[in-house]
């Protein structure tokens, strides 16, 4: 094709869709297109980018933002295509797209329109079909990968010319970010293409290559000086393809005065490729989430897939990061999930391993892409249906009646963590019920083998799997039922909540109530009494507090304040005795708890120690609450550089309640991240999933 020069050009890349659930970040600008744009500027073309990406950075832990998830039609589902689902476009509407076309004020000779995935190749019909309406005499042209997988449905797109070769000159411009005012992420691309062939898998047809780093790094910096933004995304096929060359990167970036934006690779690892060393470099730079790659434990299934490592290299991969200090709350595992002959037992396997290094499992219905070995393979299931089908949460191989099945396993993954996992077995099928109940007993001892192999090959993975014979287990899901049904002892739930903040604005709050609800959802029996220290106005200890309580100085008439004081603690006293499980919930101030909450704590020990002669608390269960901006990993060294402040809120609650004599060892949930807008939900959702396990395991208690 040749690239123009002298044009008026509107160019836009097509938002993805979906059905049900977003399975990742979906809405982020393809860096590519801004390169594009850049490239198609220096040929002397008058270029306007017309952003029709939401910018949201969260997948499927947290609602999508309003308006910026569009119904956009509905398509048939499953290898028969009877049934329907309603497809939604993560992004911008059609009437946006119509308004910026139209308040352009250079009126475009051409309009060029991006698209990622066969799939959506009916959207670009859409955006083209928009624009000659308003602009009968422009020219439409099409590119990105779907072009470059499937050239002849460009025409079938509406495309009066397409690109199907990548533009080399483009990829080595730097992106051009000028057509925002405003940008909440970075960008950055250091390499693109793939030397592996896995089955499902098109970008292979690119070449790869690399990017020079500090070419990279000089404009991520320029950005970060413009923007400040807190995040930089990197969306590369295969980032560590050039180990070193990531090495380069990330020390560089460590260094290179771009203090608080964190890293975030949104395609996977190549787990073989991944060493300690590399890790640790992660870990320097800031790397907030990165996806790892584990596919399948069925030998079948990674024979097909054809890998260049096996989930052995997977399973070493996670047991580094957890063990180099990435977060691993952040760390989403991709298996895939939607073939005809689908392994779900070896599926769970997987499921259960990810939850065991506390990463997130993330499986992945299958997308076929034309010209893909899995398409050939699946040929016949498919029977020639339309690409805009093959979108893979339509499950197009999956008979109808399977399809139910794979959605509530996918709701089943959703809520649940590891010490969850029985408690939601009711979502499961029965069938996949057992499976899953059957890899309990397998998958620690798979862990294992797969750590200790010496090598990562399809032999050594078959033996591995051959060793892990699966045995029943005794426990029966109607056993489990029954002790699901049984009612829960009456309890007194004593609840302290410390935050000046309405619970719109308190995420401690909300984490409280959400405690308390599921409390006594759990066990009706249960009661719970509130206490809210600002709403009951506690003051501090007073000096006539201090002579009647610590020295026995009594006083004909107490002030009205000293008098509340001495209420408030004998009524505070009483609850705690009479109290069969404390939460508290508070926020982190300065680094530790609010002063109203020490308040509360020294009220007590005061009257308990000098004035009814230390006779302190009985141990009970206490759940701690907390929330706080950042991050505060434990073992926590004051002299890390990553993390300059010390956080004293656990140590100085640890000590406290242990000093009451109420818990030596509290439970703490904590909701981190908070000055981060964009986390806020991902934090509550992951919050609340640590409650829920909490509450199945001790309301009935
Ligand atoms: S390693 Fe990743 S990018 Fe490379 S071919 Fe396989 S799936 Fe595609």
């Amino acid at each position: 094709m040749n690239i123009p020069s002298g044009k008026n050009i509107a160019i836009l890349s097509t938002p993805p869709t979906f059905t049900g659930e977003r399975l990742c970040p979906l809405g982020l600008v393809p860096v590519g297109i801004l390169k594009l744009v850049a490239y198609l500027k220096r040929r002397g073309n008058h270029v306007e980018y017309i952003n029709m990406h939401s910018g949201d950075v969260q997948d499927r832990s947290s609602p999508a933002p309003a308006g910026e998830s569009n119904a956009w039609k509905e398509k048939p589902m499953g290898s028969g295509g009877a049934r329907k689902a309603l497809m939604r476009i993560h992004g911008r509407s059609f009437e946006h797209f119509e308004r910026r076309l139209k308040g352009l004020e250079r009126k475009p000779h051409e309009v060029w329109i991006s698209c990622a995935f066969t799939f959506d190749y009916d959207l670009v019909r859409e955006y083209a079909d928009i624009a000659r309406r308003l602009l009968p005499s422009v020219k439409i042209v099409a590119g990105g990968d779907f072009v470059r997988v499937a050239p002849g449905i460009a025409v079938a797109a509406g495309a009066d010319e397409y690109c199907a070769e990548r533009i080399p000159e483009a990829d080595e411009c730097e992106p051009d970010f000028s057509s925002q005012k405003k940008w909440e992420y970075g960008l950055f691309q250091l390499q693109l293409g793939c030397v592996n062939k896995c089955s499902f898998c098109h970008v292979s047809k690119d070449r790869p290559r690399k990017f020079d780093v500090d070419g990279v790094l000089g404009y991520m910096k320029r950005f970060y000086d413009k923007y400040q933004p807190t995040s930089f995304w990197n969306w590369d096929p295969n980032v560590t393809l050039y180990p070193r060359q990531l090495g380069e990167f990330l020390d560089k970036f460590a260094a290179g005065g771009m203090d608080g934006a964190t890293i975030s690779f949104g395609k996977g690892l190549q787990p073989n490729l991944v060493n300690e060393a590399l890790l640790k470099k992660m870990v320097r730079a800031r790397v907030f989430s990165a996806t790892l790659p584990m596919e399948s434990a069925n030998y079948e299934a990674v024979k097909r897939l054809n890998k260049p490592y096996t989930i052995i290299s997977s399973i070493k991969l996670l047991e580094l990061a957890a063990r180099s200090g990435l977060q691993m709350s952040e760390c989403r595992c991709t298996s895939l999930l939607g073939y005809p002959d689908d392994d779900l037992a070896s599926f769970f396997r997987i499921y259960l391993s990810i939850l065991k290094f506390k990463a997130v499992p993330s499986p992945f219905p299958v997308y076929l892409f034309p010209g893909s070995p899995d398409y050939e393979k699946y040929r016949g299931v498919l029977k020639n249906r339309d690409y805009g089908c093959l979108h893979g949460q339509l499950w197009p191989l999956l008979p109808e009646g399977e399809i139910d099945n794979y959605l509530n396993l996918f709701k089943f993954i959703e809520l649940t963590t590891l010490k969850s996992v029985k408690d939601n077995l009711h979502l499961l099928p029965p069938d996949m019920k057992s499976k899953l109940l059957r890899e309990f007993e397998n998958s620690d001892r798979f862990v294992e083998l797969c750590l200790n192999a010496k090598k990562d090959t399809l032999e050594e993975f078959r033996r591995i799997e051959k060793e892990i014979a699966v045995k029943r287990t005794k426990k029966t899901a109607a056993g489990k039922t029954e002790k699901a049904g049984k009612p829960g002892k009456a309890k007194n739930v004593l609840y302290v909540v410390a935050n000046p903040a309405p619970e719109r604005r308190s995420v401690s709050r909300q984490m409280g109530k959400y405690f308390t609800e599921a409390y006594v959802r759990t066990n009706p029996r249960a009661r719970v009494t509130v206490v809210d220290l600002c709403a009951e106005g506690l003051p501090f200890i007073n000096r006539e507090y201090v002579e009647l309580v610590y020295y026995g100085e009594k006083k004909e008439k107490l002030s009205a304040e000293t008098e509340k004081l001495v209420e408030l603690v004998e009524k505070y006293i009483v609850q705690l005795r009479e109290a069969d499980e404390v939460v508290i919930a508070a926020p982190m101030y300065t680094l530790s708890i609010p002063a109203i909450l020490k308040a509360y704590f020294e009220l007590i020990a005061s009257r308990l120690y000098y004035f009814y002669g230390k006779k302190m608390l009985s141990l009970k269960p206490v759940v701690c609450l907390l929330t706080r901006d950042g991050f505060y990993p434990p073992g926590l060294a004051v002299a890390d550089p990553r993390f300059p402040y010390m956080n004293v809120q656990e140590t100085l609650l640890t000590a406290a309640l242990g000093f009451l004599g109420l818990s030596r060892s509290p439970r703490f949930i904590i909701a981190g991240g908070l000055d981060r807008k964009e986390y806020i939900p991902r934090a509550i959702v992951m919050a609340r999933r640590e409650i829920d396990a909490y509450v199945a395991v001790n309301a009935r208690k």
